[in-house]
């Protein structure tokens, strides 16, 4: 049986790990951490502590989606109970990367700003495409919420990034971000970026290699925050028996093998 904590069990990401691990055999929440801040989800009866020195029982493997003050206390933990640890928390400093890397030399760690499946598979599909069709017209189109408060998204950016670096230049030299009035012909190479906001849209990206006489769309939609729990399970299961290190999604998925 593995034991799991999920660490920002109260949060929007803490709901949905709890449910998906509700149907999955051979995996127990056994923990939680959380600030008391939002209700924890129904049927949780495990041990819920607002800081992971308190617990009790030393988990298996930690899923963390929380905040970096929080995270790092759990890899100080992890690192002393030798627990293996899924990071999905974002925004993290220099120096809590750093920390990152360190522990990792001690406890197997899966990082990644996006444990979707599906946006793994869509920036694989990306890097081909965009190594083949060198001469294509790249845009990336976006569309999220009205509650978002940023653009273009991380995802649609990281496709841009991967995209850029098959074509072995830099994402900061062919950005292109949002037109408007008198912009000129498009110029060679760049890549363009539009963003839609409205509604409760989860998150779609497109991916739009424009060529003479074709044109190759690659689509990924978000329908519920499922997808990001799913992954981290998987990466969860993954990671047992494996040795101290850190990480990708490209790795858990094997992605870096085709
Ligand atoms: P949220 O605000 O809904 O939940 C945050 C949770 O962390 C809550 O349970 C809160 O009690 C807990 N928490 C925060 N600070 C704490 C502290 N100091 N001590 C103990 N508990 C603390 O946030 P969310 O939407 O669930 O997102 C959580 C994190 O996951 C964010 O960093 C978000 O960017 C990231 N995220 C990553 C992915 C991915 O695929 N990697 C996907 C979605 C969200």
């Amino acid at each position: 049986m593995l034991k799991v904590c999920i660490v920002g069990l109260s949060g929007r990401m803490g709901h949905v790990i709890f449910e998906c691990c509700q149907g999955m055999d051979g995996v127990k929440v056994i923990s939680g951490v959380a600030k008391n801040d939002t209700p924890l989800p129904i049927g949780f009866n495990g041990e819920i502590v607002d800081s992971v020195e308190q617990l009790t029982q030393v988990p298996d493997v930690f899923i963390d989606f929380s905040r970096p003050q929080c995270s790092l206390k759990v890899l100080a933990y992890a690192k002393e109970h030798g627990c293996r640890v899924i990071l999905g928390t974002t925004g993290f400093d220099d120096e809590g990367k750093s920390m990152i890397v360190a522990t990792a030399r001690a406890v197997p760690i899966v990082f990644a700003a996006n444990f979707s499946v599906g946006v793994n598979v869509m920036l694989a599909l990306i890097k081909k495409a965009a190594a083949v069709m060198q001469d294509a017209d790249l845009e990336i189109v976006e569309a999220h919420h009205r509650y978002k408060v940023d653009a273009p998204s991380g995802t649609a950016l990281a496709m841009g990034e991967v995209a850029a670096e098959a074509r072995g230049v830099a994402l900061k030299d062919v950005m292109v971000a949002g037109r408007h009035g008198i912009t000129g012909e498009r110029n060679y190479g760049t890549i363009g970026f539009s963003s839609i906001r409205g509604g409760d849209v989860v998150g779609e990206h497109q991916a739009m290699f424009l060529s003479d006489g074709e044109r190759v769309v690659i689509e990924h939609v978000a329908t519920s925050r499922s997808n990001f729990a799913r992954g981290a399970l998987r990466a969860a299961v993954w990671l047992e028996g494996k040795k101290p290190g850190l990480y990708t999604m490209n790795e858990v998925l094997g992605l870096d093998k085709i």
